[in-house]
């Protein structure tokens, strides 16, 4: 609209109405000149000449350029004029029935002719010129609209009717078009713009309707104001009406009622003071109040904007533009002598035109660039001193009439309008800041600010003690979680441990057990292999006893067939002598009767054979009874042989069944678990003990009768296997690659040395020195006890004890009894020393080679039994040496002493085992007995037990020879005395 107004109002140009006469020129058609009114002097150029107004500086203003004009903020921008035609009325057409037109519009050349007569006219050209065709709604948009505008963007305006009376100003500018809209005038449309673009309650307008008549003032919206003075700020020059009435429009029906209202009151004022409306100036002001919510930086110079921009960081600043417009319908411009008005004195109408020629004069100073424009003279220059000349944008409408009868009103009223087109005013935008709304607004910031500060600080608050009790239940459950927790490891610590310990004990336990099934299993398999030898023994048996009963039965059927044939033999010889007996009845018969001698002969021929054949018989008799006899003999023979033999076989049967039975126990006892174990384990060392008993039974070991008959049994197994394979065989065995063979073999050669009848023949075939080879060089545990157990054996023999010892025997026995722990092995050796020292001949030797101490060394393995031997053999050692002593071939204090044997026998005089006991306590007293061992007896403390055995020991036959000692021996004696 804008442009398009810009295009229809102002498009050519600045050059106000240049004319350019048609025929003769005018003097009067070009303004030379352009003038500024004083205070609002426009920023010329050089020339002096001010800038054109365009089409930007007019329409739009940037922010920039706002700036500019807010604080330097002026532009020059000419008072614009438009000339409108009225249409012929009535009146015209009846009055110039026989004139043409005064007046020839040229609208595309925005032109107007004025004809003087029928061959003068001159040519003027407006800004803008409308014909009497023109409408209403154009004609607001060219001359009103564009200073709508500028009013709304904060710049005050002007728009103006002026022209004689009935040429149709009021038409134009203050037509209500109530049944047409298409007639509204000026002002109806200007406010409807001005509603249109104004947003309430942020903006404002404002409207006052005055009148003025006669140089008084008069609110048209209240009446009975009047003489309403003029207010003028001395400072911005700001020209206003306090007393007047001021309403603010709501919308378009209020204004028009104002208006109405307005309209009704002028009409009733003029009827009471006798006035025509057409003497009086209509002036409608319109106060615009906007607010324009922008940034503080668009609108602050930069010379501001350090401490503004401080101050209002990022809040937009509320700008309010105030402008003001003015409608003003002047009043008729024709001289007032030619009104009519004849009632009226000099001076009145001289005051009734004065505004309106005051008008007239000040626009031709300005026109005329006078240095003097006397706004001043009147009311209305007063009122209007900013729109023209000033800083107001003004338009002027400038309405005629086509009659030439008021060719001369018409031409001055165009006249006017030249003139005004010269007058450049310096628009001024009016802005300012809304300080009082700023503060408003920024109060009401700091209260909201406040109040959220507050809240904030309590939610803070609020947050923190919350924070703070959560932290506090916190530290709580955290420390007796703690606690717990370390309760809790304490106790798993303490059960870790206990498990462990129950582990390692389960582990050690496992252990042992897997050692004692090892063993058992062991067990288990011999058992099982000497189960099946009994076995196939018995089988054998069983043959044997068939084969023996086959032979039996064969015998006897042999004999009762014998016997048979003896009878038959004794019937015969009994026939035979009856037949003889006959024959010499017959004989004597024969004799008697003298038969022939040839018959006798013939007779005793036959005799003779009968004898031989009973001979015979009689031998043959004699020779079956004997052989009977023998057969009888065999057969009781045999029979004791098969009796033995059962015995035997019930004797195998009964062992079989007895390993049979510990078989079938000890396989129970292997699957199962260690409740059961300790029973297992005595019954095993029972087992284990059984192979040593074997050939130690006459060192003093105590064997249950079973066990005895058992061994005596497999003796005689050896002793048959001996028969059978032969002793040189065995005893070659006995230096067998195979362990296991050398094993059975010395096992076989002990049983056979625990018999006296075989020790002789073992030693004469190399079997002492097979066994000392084997104490020598093995290191099997089995080989090394009873190799010891059989030499222990031999030791036995006084012929065999010389013969050991020669062989360096008590040398090896020391030996083994040094190396090794086992207490069956130690038993043995110790077995086989105490028999050597029962050899009075050997004991230098035997004490020589480490036998005493060996002896005493064995008593370290803590077994009863070894320490019995050892008691044993120094019982042996202190009887050789006593007797000795006695036969007087030995002297000197005993060999025991300096091996620690007495210091040992004082110590051990008191202990649990019987034998032992006996042996040690006779062991002392034997050393009692020698004169030159009191000493060391006494410094040992000998007598103190020697005493003590006196009187308690077991054994009456050693309480007697304690006591014998300690009355014989004389340093005994002595000390004893001295005691
Ligand atoms: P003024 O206010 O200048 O004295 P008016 O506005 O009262 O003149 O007009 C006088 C008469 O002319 C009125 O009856 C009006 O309706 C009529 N009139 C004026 N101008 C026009 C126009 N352009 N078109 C039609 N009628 C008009
Ligand atoms: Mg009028």
């Amino acid at each position: 609209m804008a442009s398009k107004s810009s295009r229809q109002s102002y498009s050519h140009n600045h050059n106000n109405g240049s004319s350019s006469s048609s025929s003769t020129s005018s003097s009067s058609s070009a303004p030379a000149s352009r003038t500024t009114v004083g205070h609002a002097q426009p920023a010329h150029n050089s020339s002096g000449r001010p800038k054109p107004p365009s089409a930007t500086s007019r329409r739009s203003v940037t922010p920039n350029s706002r700036t500019q004009s807010f604080h330097s903020d002026q532009e020059p921008r000419r008072v614009r004029v438009a000339i409108r035609l009225r249409p012929r009325n009535a009146e015209d057409l009846l009055s110039d029935a026989d004139f043409s037109d005064c007046v020839e519009l040229q609208p595309e050349l925005k032109r107007l002719k004025l004809s003087k007569n029928n061959w003068s006219s001159e040519s003027y050209r407006f800004d803008e010129v409308f014909t009497e065709t023109a409408s209403q709604k154009r004609v607001y948009e060219v001359v009103a609209k564009p200073v709508v505008e500028s009013v709304l963007n904060g710049y005050n305006g002007t728009v103006m009717a002026y022209g004689q009376t009935g040429t149709g100003k009021t038409y134009t500018v203050g037509r209500l078009g109530k049944e047409d809209a298409s007639e509204r005038g000026i002002m109806v449309r200007a406010l409807e713009d001005i509603i249109a673009s104004t947003s309430p309650p942020s903006d404002s307008v404002e409207v006052s309707y005055l009148q003025l008549y006669m140089e008084s003032i008069q609110d048209l919206l209240a009446p009975e104001k009047t003489n309403i003075p003029i207010n003028e700020d001395p400072k911005t020059g700001e020209v206003s009406l306090p007393g007047a009435t001021v309403v603010r429009v709501q919308d378009l029906d209020h204004f028009l009622q104002l208006l109405q209202v307005g309209e009704a009151n002028r009409h009733a004022a003029n009827t009471k003071m006798n006035t025509e409306s057409s003497r009086s100036h209509a002036i409608l002001m319109v106060h615009i109040r906007r607010s324009i919510h922008e940034k503080v930086n668009d609108e602050i110079n930069s010379q501001e904007k350090g401490t503004k921009s401080d101050l209002f960081d990022g809040n937009g600043i509320p700008i309010v533009r105030k402008s003001k417009l003015l409608i003003v319908d002047l009043a008729g411009s024709e001289r007032i002598d030619k009104s009519g008005s004849e009632g009226l004195l000099l001076e009145e109408a001289k005051f009734i035109n004065l505004s309106l020629s005051s008008l007239g004069k000040c626009i031709n100073a300005l026109a005329e660039n006078s240095s003097h424009i006397p706004t001043r003279d009147s009311k209305l220059t007063r009122l209007l001193r900013d729109s023209f000349g000033g800083s107001a944008r003004t338009s002027l409408i400038v309405t005629i009439g086509p009659s030439a009868r008021h060719h001369a009103e018409t031409a001055s009223t165009i006249m006017f309008g030249q003139r005004a087109m010269k007058i450049v005013n310096m628009v001024k935008l009016k802005e300012e800041f809304d300080y009082e709304s700023l503060s408003r607004k920024l109060e009401g910031q700091v209260d909201y600010l406040t109040a959220e500060i507050e809240r904030q600080q309590k939610l803070r608050d609020d947050g923190k003690y919350k924070l703070e009790k959560q932290l506090r239940e916190c530290h709580d459950s955290f420390a007796e979680a703690r606690k717990v927790l370390v309760t809790r490891s304490e106790i798993l610590e303490k059960e870790n441990i206990h498990l462990e310990s129950e582990m390692k004990g389960i582990l050690s336990e496992l252990n042992h057990q897997k050692d004692l099934n090892n063993l058992m299993q062991d067990k288990v398999a011999k058992l099982e292999m000497s189960l099946k030898h009994s076995e196939q023994h018995q089988l054998e048996n069983s043959t044997y006893q068939k084969v023996l009963a086959d032979t039996t039965q064969m015998y006897e059927k042999k004999m009762a067939e014998l016997i048979k044939q003896i009878e038959d033999e004794r019937a015969h010889s009994e026939s035979a002598e009856e037949q003889l007996a006959l024959m010499k009845k017959l004989l004597s018969e024969h004799q008697k009767s003298i038969q022939g001698q040839k018959q006798i002969d013939e007779l005793a021929l036959k005799l003779q054979e009968m004898y031989q054949l009973h001979e015979n018989t009689l031998s043959e008799l004699q020779s079956l009874k004997s052989e009977n006899k023998d057969l009888l003999l065999q057969k009781a023979k045999l029979n004791e042989e098969l009796h033995s033999m059962r015995q035997r076989l019930l004797e195998q049967e009964k062992q079989r069944k007895g390993i049979e039975n510990e078989l079938i126990k000890l396989k129970r006892a292997v699957p199962e678990n260690e409740n059961d174990f300790e029973d297992k384990k005595s019954y095993m060392k029972e087992e284990l003990s059984k192979g040593s008993s074997e050939f130690g039974n006459r060192m003093g070991s105590y064997r249950s009768n079973p066990l005895r008959e058992n061994i005596s049994g497999q003796r005689a197994t050896i002793a048959k296997i001996c028969e059978e394979v032969g002793l040189q065989k065995i005893l070659e065995l006995l230096t067998s690659e195979d362990s296991d063979v050398q094993v059975h073999a010395v096992k076989v050669v002990a049983n056979l040395a625990a018999e006296d009848i075989n020790q002789k023949r073992i030693v004469e075939e190399g079997g002492l020195d097979a066994l000392l080879m084997l104490l020598r060089s093995s290191e099997n545990t089995t080989i090394l006890r009873v190799a010891s157990g059989a030499i222990a054996n031999l030791a036995m023999n006084e012929m065999n004890q010389a013969l050991i010892m020669d062989k360096g025997g008590a040398l090896l026995l020391a030996k083994t009894a040094s190396k090794t722990e086992d207490p069956q092995t130690l038993r043995m050796v110790a077995g086989a020393l105490a028999n050597l020292c029962g050899n009075e001949k050997l004991l230098t030797v035997l004490k020589e080679d480490g036998g005493i101490k060996a002896l005493l060394g064995m008593v370290r393995s803590g077994s009863s039994d070894v320490i019995a031997q050892v008691a044993r053999g120094l019982a042996n050692f202190a009887k050789c040496e006593s007797r000795g002593v006695i036969q007087g071939h030995r002297i000197g204090r005993s060999l025991l002493i300096d091996d620690g044997a007495l210091t040992w026998l004082i110590a051990n005089s008191n202990t649990n085992s019987a034998s032992t006991r006996r042996h040690v306590e006779l062991a002392l007293c034997l050393l009692a007995q020698n004169e030159e061992n009191a000493k060391d007896i006494i410094s040992g403390g000998g007598i103190k037990v020697l005493i003590q055995i006196s009187a308690e020991s077991s054994r009456e036959d050693i309480r007697n020879l304690a006591k014998k000692m300690l009355r014989l021996n004389p340093s005994l004696q002595a000390d004893m005395h001295a005691r």
